[in-house]
C-alpha cells in the first residue's frame, strides 16, 4: 500500500480547511484495497462545531462499515484523545499519521490496542499544522482542549 499517495487525500483536506481558516487537519478512510470510502475535514471555525474533527468528518462520510479492522484511516495530524477514542471503539485497524511533530497525539495508546500506526513524517504536513499554530494559537488551544491562559 502506497500510504504517501492516501495521505495526499487528507492533505488536500487540510489544505482546505486553512484556506478556509479552519484548523487544519485533514483526513480519509480507505478500505483494504485503498479505494477511498470518505474523506473530511476539521470544519470547527466554519461550522461552529467543536464535534467536526477531520478524523469525524472522514468516517462519518465512510457511512456504516461491517468491520473496521481492515479499514485505513489517514490522517495529516496525530489524532487528539476524541479521535483516539472513535479509533479504538470501532477497532480501527490501519492509522496512517500525517505528522506528530506539532502535536504527538497518543499513538503509545493506539499501539497497545493492537492498531497497526504508521507515521510518515511529512514535510508538508509539518509546515502547513506549525504556520496555523503561529498563527492562530487561541483556536489550536481551543481545538485540543486546553487553555491557553491568556
Ligand atoms: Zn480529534
Amino acid at each position: 500500500m502506497n500510504y504517501e499517495e492516501l495521505l495526499k487525500v487528507a492533505r488536500d483536506q487540510a489544505r482546505k480547511g486553512f484556506e478556509e481558516g479552519g484548523v487544519p487537519v485533514g483526513a480519509a478512510m480507505f478500505d483494504s484495497h485503498g479505494n477511498l470510502l470518505g474523506e473530511g475535514r476539521n470544519r470547527r471555525v466554519q461550522e461552529g462545531d467543536p464535534s467536526i474533527h477531520g478524523e469525524t468528518d472522514a468516517f462519518r462520510k465512510a457511512g456504516r462499515q461491517k468491520t473496521y479492522r481492515d479499514k485505513i484511516l489517514v490522517t495529516t495530524l496525530a489524532p487528539c484523545w476524541y479521535c483516539s477514542g472513535l479509533i479504538r471503539q470501532f477497532n480501527i485497524g490501519t492509522v496512517v499519521v500525517g505528522e506528530s511533530i506539532n502535536f504527538e497525539g497518543h499513538l503509545d495508546w493506539l499501539r497497545e490496542a493492537g492498531v497497526n500506526v504508521i507515521e510518515l513524517r511529512d514535510p508538508e504536513c509539518i509546515d502547513m499544522m506549525k504556520s496555523f499554530i503561529d498563527t492562530r494559537p487561541d483556536i489550536w488551544n481551543e481545538d485540543i482542549g486546553e487553555c491557553d491562559h491568556t
